[in-house]
C-alpha cells in the first residue's frame, strides 16, 4: 500500500532522512518509533505530499507522490502533529469545509454525520472548536482525517497532550479505525506502540533502525531471553531434567525460594523460546510448575538499548543485521537537487 524506497531529506545541510526504505502492506498497523528529532514527522510529511524530498521515491497504492499528487493524497487520511483546525468554526462547518477542501463524492451531510459519530463528536458538532477541550480538538483533527474514507491513515503523535483517560479514548479509536484502515502512527512512546501496533518501524537519527513485530523486536534484543521459573521439585535431578530440552544452553539453581520449590534461570541457544519446551517437560517429569517469567528485555529496555546505541551500526549490529552495502550518510544525500511537490514551495517559504 505504501512503498518508500531509499528516502532522504535535507533542510539546508541537515540530513534529517537517511536513505529509508520500508513498505507497508493493506491493513497492517505500523508504528514508527522514535525519539524526537529522529525524523518521524519528516517521514509522514513526505508521505502525505505535504514536504519535499531530497532523494528516493514513494508510493501510495502503486501511486507517485510525486507524478500524482491528488490520486495519491486522495488514499490518504493525516492527522498532522498540530492539526490546522480553524477555531472559529462550529465542527460541523469545519467538517463541511474539509469536505469542501478534498472534493469528497459522498453525501455531504451523510458522510460527515457518520464520522461524527464514529469519533463521538456529535454531541459538540455545534461548538466553536476553540471552546473545544484538547480531547475532543484532537478528535475533530481525527474527523477531518476520515473526510472522504481514504484507506490510509498517517496520524503524528495524536496522543500528545492528552491526560490519561484521553489518551486512552483516542488509542481505542486507533485501534476501531485500525480494523479496516492501513494505519501508520508516530509516538516517541513505546507503550502506544505497543498498545496498538503489530509491526514497529523505531526510527533514529533519521535512520531505521529496527522493523519488527514488537515481540520479536523484544526476543531479538533480549540478550538471551532467559527464562525464570519456579517448580516443586528436587534440585539436584531439576537441573538434569532442564537441562535435556533441545533448546536448553544452560540452567542454573537459584535456591530454594519456598518450601519444596526451587527458582531456575534457563538460558536457550540461539535466543529461542523456549517457555512451551520448559513446561512441557516438568508437566512430564510430573513435578509441578508454580511460575514463569521471561528474563528477556522489555520493549522499554529495547527502544532505550537501540536509541542509545546511537548511531545505526552499533544498532544493527546488535540486531545481529549488519549490513555490507549499507551507504554511508555523506554519500546517500550528494544530490542537493530536491524533488518537488505541489505544496512544497507554500510550505517551504513558511518555514
Ligand atoms: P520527529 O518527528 O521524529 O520528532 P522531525 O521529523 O520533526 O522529528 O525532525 C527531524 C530533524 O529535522 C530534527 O533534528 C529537526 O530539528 C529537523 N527539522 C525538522 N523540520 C525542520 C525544518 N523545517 N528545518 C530545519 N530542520 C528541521
Ligand atoms: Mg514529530
Amino acid at each position: 500500500m505504501i512503498e518508500v524506497k531509499s528516502l532522504s531529506k535535507k533542510y539546508g545541510n541537515f540530513l534529517a532522512v537517511d536513505n529509508i526504505s520500508f513498505s507497508i502492506k493493506k491493513g497492517e498497523v505500523v508504528g514508527f518509533l522514535g525519539p524526537n528529532g529522529a525524523g518521524k514527522s519528516t517521514v509522514m510529511n513526505i508521505i502525505t505530499g505535504y514536504l519535499s524530498y531530497t532523494k528516493g521515491k514513494v508510493t501510495v497504492d502503486g501511486i507517485d507522490i510525486i507524478e500524482n499528487p491528488e490520486a495519491a493524497k486522495r488514499r490518504i487520511g493525516y492527522l498532522p502533529e498540530m492539526p490546522p483546525l480553524y477555531t472559529d468554526m462550529n465542527v460541523k462547518e469545519y467538517l463541511y469545509f474539509v469536505y469542501d477542501l478534498k472534493k469528497v463524492k459522498f453525501p455531504k451531510i451523510a458522510h460527515i454525520n457518520e464520522i461524527m459519530r464514529l469519533v463521538k463528536i456529535a454531541d459538540v458538532s455545534n461548538r466553536l472548536i476553540k471552546n473545544l477541550s484538547k480531547g475532543y480538538r484532537q478528535r475533530v483533527g481525527f474527523a477531518a482525517a476520515l473526510v472522504g474514507n481514504p484507506d490510509v491513515l498517517i496520524l503524528d503523535e495524536p496522543t500528545v497532550g492528552l491526560d490519561p483517560k484521553q489518551i486512552i479514548d483516542i488509542r481505542n479509536l486507533i485501534a476501531k479505525l485500525g480494523k479496516n484502515h492501513t494505519v501508520i502512527l508516530s509516538s516517541h512512546i513505546l507503550s502506544e506502540i505497543q498498545a496498538v501496533c503489530e509491526r514497529v518501524i523505531i526510527i533514529n537519527r533519521g535512520q531505521i533502525i529496527a522493523d519488527d513485530t514488537p515481540e520479536d523486536l523484544a526476543i531479538k534484543l533480549s540478550g538471551g531471553n532467559t527464562v525464570e521459573v519456579r517448580i516443586i521439585c528436587d534440585e539436584e535431578s531439576m537441573i538434569k531434567t532442564l537441562s535435556s530440552i533441545a533448546d536448553v544452553e544452560s540452567v542454573i539453581s537459584l535456591g530454594k525460594k519456598e518450601k519444596d520449590a526451587y527458582d531456575f534461570s534457563i538460558v536457550p541457544k540461539d535466543k529461542k523460546d523456549i517457555r512451551a519446551a520448559i513446561a512441557a517437560k516438568v508437566s512430564e517429569s510430573g513435578k509441578t510448575l508454580l511460575s514463569m517469567s521471561s528474563g528477556g528485555m522489555s520493549l522499554e529496555q529495547v527502544f532505550l538499548r537501540l536509541t542509545e546505541a546511537g548511531d545505526g551500526d552499533a544498532v544493527r549490529k546488535l540486531l545481529g543485521e549488519v549490513k555490507e552495502d549499507f551507504e554511508p550518510a555523506e554519500e546517500a544525500a550528494n544530490e542537493d537537487e530536491e524533488i518537488k511537490t505541489e505544496q512544497t514551495a507554500e510550505k517551504e517559504g513558511e518555514e
